[in-house]
């Protein structure tokens, strides 16, 4: 959505050609599409170096960053692990813990760069950008529109959203964080200025199997679903880290997770999880604060994260 064009005109015609750039984006990245590098990379694990559009060095230099900053909690070469979980091939069950475990250790391996040359150590061994792809789109999308002089608006994929400028009438933008189990709900509205709010929840992507939830955010260390949380929101700066550390966040758990955003302050956040005695709360970093009466989620002044 864009609320304030600048002096951009057409606008109908500069939203569709952000459209296009994400197809564009889509099939760069796709781990089937063979033009696309993600998929060349995967076919050249263990092979010889490629060299990679530089959007694609921007997304996957990030993410070995933001791996080694979450402690492996956010790891962008989990694809050997969640090919057996099939949620992305549509086809979602149990996998045989033998092969869990026989993929683990190609989880470890090393995304090497030289320039834009980039290789995949080991074969075998897979990249899966479901956890940062779709944030970097929307940086991408939002750098486009400032780029041809729009002002302010908001921009949404599945759920990872950044805003640029401020809304028509007010400093703030207020962004509903879904409720995990009423989906119609909202948990919390956040208010924020400009920035990227993503959350990762064990409800986007999930099948029961003997009464159990299994849901696509998978702990790096087991290679099972991560267990203790119900959803994390993460606001910072780009769309990019706040999808990469709302993946990663979860996979920490209410109690770690927060402590991991407390120690940055350009990262806030709030984790859902359930209490021992089954109730749905949460738990948020110290720079946000939540009014019990209107669950209005505002940034704390105190430790105002510059966005
Ligand atoms: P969504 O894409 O539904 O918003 P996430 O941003 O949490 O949800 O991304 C989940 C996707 O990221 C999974 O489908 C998988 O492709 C990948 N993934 C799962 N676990 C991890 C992890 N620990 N680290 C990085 N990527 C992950
Ligand atoms: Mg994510």
């Amino acid at each position: 959505m864009v609320s304030d064009a600048g002096e951009v005109k057409d606008i109908a015609t500069a939203v569709n050609e952000v459209f296009d750039q994400l197809t564009e984006l889509d099939s760069l990245w796709s781990e089937s599409g063979p033009s696309g590098d993600i998929f060349k990379l995967n076919s050249n694990a263990g092979g010889s170096a490629y060299k990679v559009d530089k959007r694609t060095y921007s997304l996957l230099n990030r993410g070995i960053i933001l791996q080694e900053l979450t402690d492996g909690a956010f790891n962008q070469l989990l694809g050997p692990v969640t090919d057996l979980w099939g949620f992305h091939s549509g086809n979602p069950h149990l996998p045989n813990q033998w092969e869990i475990a026989q993929s683990l250790p190609l989880v470890k391996g090393n995304l090497i760069f030289t320039d834009n040359d980039c290789i995949i150590s080991e074969k075998g061994m897979k990249i899966d950008i479901g956890g940062i792809g779709k944030g970097y789109s929307v940086d991408l999308a939002v750098e486009n529109l400032i780029s041809r002089g729009m002002k302010s608006g908001i921009i949404e994929a599945g759920g990872d959203l950044r805003t640029f400028g401020n809304p028509p009438d007010s400093d703030n933008w207020r962004i509903g964080i879904r409720h995990p189990r009423n989906l119609e709900e909202f948990y919390g509205v956040l208010e924020i200025g400009e920035g990227s709010v993503a959350t990762s929840g064990d409800y986007q992507q999930f099948f029961e199997s003997n009464g159990k939830r299994y849901h696509h955010i998978i702990d790096p260390k087991t290679g099972y679903p991560a267990k203790s949380c119900v959803s994390a929101t993460v606001l910072t700066k780009t769309c990019l880290d706040a999808d990469a550390v709302a993946t990663a966040v979860f996979v920490m758990g209410p109690d770690k997770g927060i402590e991991w955003l407390d120690r940055f302050d350009e990262f806030e956040g709030l984790i859902i999880y359930y209490e021992n005695n089954g109730e749905l709360t949460h738990n948020i970093s110290r720079g946000l604060n939540f009014d019990p009466e209107t669950s209005i989620i505002t940034l704390n002044s105190l430790y105002n994260s510059g966005e």
